[in-house]
């Protein structure tokens, strides 16, 4: 199939390039001229596994080629809308002007009978709000919301754990099913299981998946609060209450809690667009999770006074991890950031590693210090603070680290450490809610 894919960011980028692979002709479409630049020459414009070999397939088979010429979709009769929904500045919605501005600028492209997808992640009723807005095109509209994780992108747009097609029901939906199914046909036969839904459940259903998942992630770090305050270890808790199966182990992991480009801007879009269509106390509980979730950040702030004798002031920290999770470099509303800046703005002298996010950092974040080793980050710190669960950070022997700091002290905001290790090589070790060792 002829498949145009606009917007090449962390997912449009990733999806054109797993289309291609699966065999369909893909052109991916983006404003932005550098990414385009690099896409068009096989190089991923940011770190996710699988990515460069996946786009070095696609333009072996010779199905893929990138463009900033929107007129480029042209030949497609699939056209995947993926670009960003950000948080609106000054406000908790979606700012929905890229994806009409994609729509508007693709409908003189778009041939009666094409079918336009989106795929970014937006309040319910915008599907319906684009829907009417190209019927005069007679091209038809699906909403297919993305589930990948940053870091799994490749794997999971190859192998979805499920596909959901919202389409309006209104005589056209077996027709547009089996497009869909067409485009989706390889993880089909693998088994993928597809759900088709109305166009607001579809959209809704990506809202709802984020705002669990965030709510799980800021329960386990109420409970983290709670260890904290009574001497529990939240990790043992977790083991605990994870082995029932109506709970389950995953995402029960307490840190300094969730960021990046889409769970906490989803959660607030839900509740700035519940709020505007009268159902505001339906999710009024998602405000409490956001500020949990943002609660830990400051945690770790005090954590490491308290650690540093009563101030951070003049202390030299030590960063290990900038992006939101590990296996990328994205940066977007990432605790480590936030940390990073709190702990300056308190008049620590912050240096922080990350192994592919410092480029990305370095552009939002200049009153750090960034170094490109662990070693040379550590280096006569006061307080090493680990923010993000790279494995490289993960398996850090701290015996190693022992003779290069001035205070062997270690904040392990992701719980990710071997407590007892670190203990035994004489660190102050210090976890998220976790026992207090002396
Ligand atoms: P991103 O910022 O990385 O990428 C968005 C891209 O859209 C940018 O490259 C930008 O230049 C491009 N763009 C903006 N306006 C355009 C236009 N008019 N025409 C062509 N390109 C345009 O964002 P992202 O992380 O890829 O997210 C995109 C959407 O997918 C969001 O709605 C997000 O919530 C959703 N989503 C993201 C993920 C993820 O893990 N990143 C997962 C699922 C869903």
């Amino acid at each position: 199939m002829q498949i145009s894919v606009i917007g090449c960011g962390y997912l449009g980028a990733v999806h054109a390039a797993a289309l291609a692979v699966m065999g369909h002709e893909v052109v991916g479409i983006d404003v932005d001229e550098r990414k385009i630049a690099d896409l068009s020459q096989s190089r991923a414009p940011f770190f996710e596994p699988g990515l460069p070999e996946a786009l070095t397939e696609g333009f072996a088979a010779g199905r893929l080629a990138f463009s900033s010429e929107i007129s480029e979709a042209k030949n497609a009769t699939v056209h995947f809308i993926a670009v960003g929904t950000p948080q609106k500045a000054g406000s908790n919605a979606a700012d929905l002007t890229y994806v009409f501005a994609a729509v508007e600028a693709l409908m003189p492209h778009l041939k009666p009978g094409d079918l336009v997808v989106g795929k970014s992640t937006v309040p319910v009723g915008t599907a319906r709000r684009i829907a009417e807005l190209i019927a005069p095109t007679d091209a038809r509209l699906a909403w297919n919301p993305e589930f990948l994780r940053e870091g799994f992108a490749v794997n999971d747009s190859m192998h979805p754990d499920r596909i959901v097609y919202g389409l309006a029901d209104d005589g056209n939906r077996d027709e547009l099913k089996q497009v869909l199914d067409a485009v989706y046909a390889t993880p089909i036969a693998e088994g993928a299981p597809v759900l088709v839904t109305e166009l607001e459940t579809a959209e809704l259903v990506k809202v709802s998946a984020n705002a669990f998942l965030a709510t799980k992630i800021s329960f386990i770090n109420s409970m983290a609060e709670i260890a904290e305050a009574t001497g529990a270890d939240v990790t043992e808790l977790a083991d605990a209450i994870g082995l029932d199966a109506r709970i389950g182990r995953r995402f029960l992991n307490a840190g300094v809690g969730f960021g990046g480009g889409c769970l906490p801007k989803d959660i607030r879009a839900l509740m700035a667009h519940a709020d505007e269509i009268g159902v505001g106390d339906s999710v009024a509980f998602l405000k409490e999770v956001d500020e949990v979730n943002l609660r830990r950040r400051a945690h770790v702030v005090s954590l490491a006074a308290e650690m540093l004798g009563g101030s951070v002031a003049g202390k030299r920290i030590s960063l290990l991890g900038l992006s939101f999770k590990p296996e990328s470099d994205d940066i977007r509303d990432s605790p480590a950031l936030s940390i990073a800046r709190l702990l300056s703005e308190d008049g620590a002298s912050v240096v922080a590693t990350d192994p592919e996010a410092i480029e990305n950092a370095r552009r939002v974040l200049t009153t750090v210090e960034y170094a490109d080793s662990v070693e040379s980050t550590v280096a006569n710190a006061d307080l090493v603070i680990l923010l993000t669960e790279w494995k490289s950070f993960v398996q850090i022997d701290p015996s190693a680290l022992s003779p290069l700091v001035s205070a062997a002290k270690i904040i392990d905001g992701r719980n990710v450490l071997d407590a007892q290790r670190w203990l035994a090589a004489g660190w102050d070790y210090r976890g998220m809610g976790r026992y207090r060792h002396e």
